[in-house]
């Protein structure tokens, strides 16, 4: 039909604008090393801000003792204890708790959301018992996982520069959220203090590489994206006087501003601008789970119009921002029944209409583009990471067993991005290689690696 012939079309130029071949992929690798080299030299000399995270003592398996954990980066908080044994034992016990924020909190003040949150915590304190044991006349050590941009000024203190993902707490910003949470927890009578201040990146390569040694990089993919890694401190020339050259350190690349050579199409460019925050992120928003399915969508939505995909109407829900979500496009990728009837019941759920088997393989290659997209290019990013460590140190990077820890829930859900991404490290680094480069999920997340923190940066030696 008319209406399948002008969508095909529709798609076809979308396949050519957001392809991703080899080249494309070695420029955005090469572009990535280059820009991280750039930030490392001085402070806004680059798109990646490479933070320092303050982390020069990593985990060794030694840690004895009960450390909790407090992880902040969206709607939810979760708290976490876990009574480490040391070399032999190692984690002895853990326990969690999930507690979700009131919205009217995340509209409130600085000292209304931090008391919620040490309260929260005051209460889960309370329950520490069996396994768990504090030596008498201690203070409850934290590792405090904070996802929103901060300004670190050491382990143990960072700077709010703004609040994101929908929170506009009032008098937060320009402060040390860790003082924030430390005086809350006084006022809520709460004996326990923040050790270590953490992103999330931080956090699940510090829990990964307690597990195992080869792990020098971590990737968050999830709403947003962040990827984190081992570097030496004599190789960071913003940093003064070093302490020791030969020391390592954690830096955070803050790589989703990464946007050097991205394959666009019309339809990220509509959305950057229609965006609150226009021109920034842009790697972020071809890669990571908050855009997939926005970006699906804009190319659905120009297809109901352009070419009446879904009739003579626009579906109105098609037309709302983010209507179609990430998981909405895996659970269409996931279809493989022969009428695809699930993509049919999904279509049916966003544009409110019946469709024929034609229309349904059109969303499918659309849903397929953008993920494609999206799983090669983060695939190129972490080879540009992996490249810059094994330019500075031969050998140790490709020449052995080097472990990428993986975390996000794009990246635990989305087998075929899951699939893309491993497919273009790959056919980056060649067979020989890609044999040594180990790209696998994190089981602990970032939560364990925070009280590892904790416990390595201990008042209590
Ligand atoms: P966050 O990044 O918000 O801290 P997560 O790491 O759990 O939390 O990631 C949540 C994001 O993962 C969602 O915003 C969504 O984009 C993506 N996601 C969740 N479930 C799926 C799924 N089934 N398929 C694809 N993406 C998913």
């Amino acid at each position: 039909s008319n209406a399948v012939s002008g969508a095909a079309s529709i798609l076809t130029k979308l396949q050519r604008d957001c392809a991703t071949p080899l080249p494309v992929l070695r420029h955005v690798a090469d572009a990535m090393t280059a820009d991280m080299r750039a930030g490392l030299q001085a402070d806004g000399g680059s798109d990646l801000k490479m933070i320092l995270s303050y982390v020069d003592a990593l985990p060794t398996g030694n840690e004895k003792g009960l450390f909790y954990a407090l992880d902040l980066g969206g709607t939810n908080f979760r708290v976490l204890r876990v009574q480490l044994g040391g070399k032999d034992e190692r984690v002895i016990a853990t326990e969690f708790e999930q507690v979700s924020i009131p919205q009217d909190l995340m509209f409130g003040t600085s000292e209304e959301l931090f008391d919620f949150i040490a309260s929260g915590l005051a209460k889960f304190a309370l329950k520490e018992a069996g396994k768990f044991h504090l030596p008498k006349g201690r203070t409850r050590e934290l590792g405090f996982t904070f996802s929103f941009p901060v300004k670190q000024t050491s382990i143990d203190s960072g700077i709010l520069i703004k609040w994101t993902k929908g929170f506009a707490v009032s008098g937060t910003a320009g402060k040390d959220v860790v003082a924030c949470l430390n005086e809350a927890m006084i006022r809520q009578g709460l004996n326990m203090r923040v050790s270590a201040l953490v992103n999330d990146a931080v956090g699940t390569l510090a829990g990964a590489q307690y597990w195992d040694d080869d792990v020098m990089v971590a990737v968050i993919l999830g709403t947003g994206t962040n990827a984190c890694y081992v570097e030496c401190v004599g190789a960071i020339p913003k940093l003064n006087s070093p302490p020791s050259t030969s020391a390592k350190t954690i830096v955070s690349t803050e790589w989703g501003a990464f946007s050097n050579g991205l394959p666009l199409s019309e339809f990220d460019r509509e959305m950057d601008s229609e965006s609150i925050n226009p021109g920034e992120q842009i790697f972020e928003k071809t890669i990571s789970g908050m855009y997939l399915g926005e970006i699906a969508r804009r190319v659905l939505l120009r297809m109901a119009k352009d070419a009446r995909l879904f009739g003579d109407s626009v579906p109105e829900k098609l037309q709302m921002p983010f209507s179609l979500r990430t998981p909405d496009i895996c659970a269409i990728q996931q279809d493989s029944s022969k009428e695809f009837e699930h993509v049919g019941s999904i279509l049916y759920d966003v544009a409110g209409e019946n469709s024929n088997l034609s229309v349904r393989k059109i969303v499918i290659d659309v849903c397929d583009t953008i993920a494609k997209r999206g799983g090669r290019l983060a695939g190129a990013g972490i080879v540009g990471i992996l490249q810059k460590m094994e330019e500075d140190s031969k050998g140790v990077v490709f020449g052995k067993r080097t472990v990428v820890a993986m975390d996000g829930g794009l990246y635990e859900h989305y087998p075929q991005y899951r699939k893309y991404l491993q497919d273009a490290v790959t056919e980056l680094l060649g067979p020989d290689i890609s044999k040594n480069i180990v790209i696998e999920h994190s089981k602990d997340g970032s939560g364990i690696g925070a009280a590892l923190l904790a416990a390595t940066n201990s008042m209590y030696p």
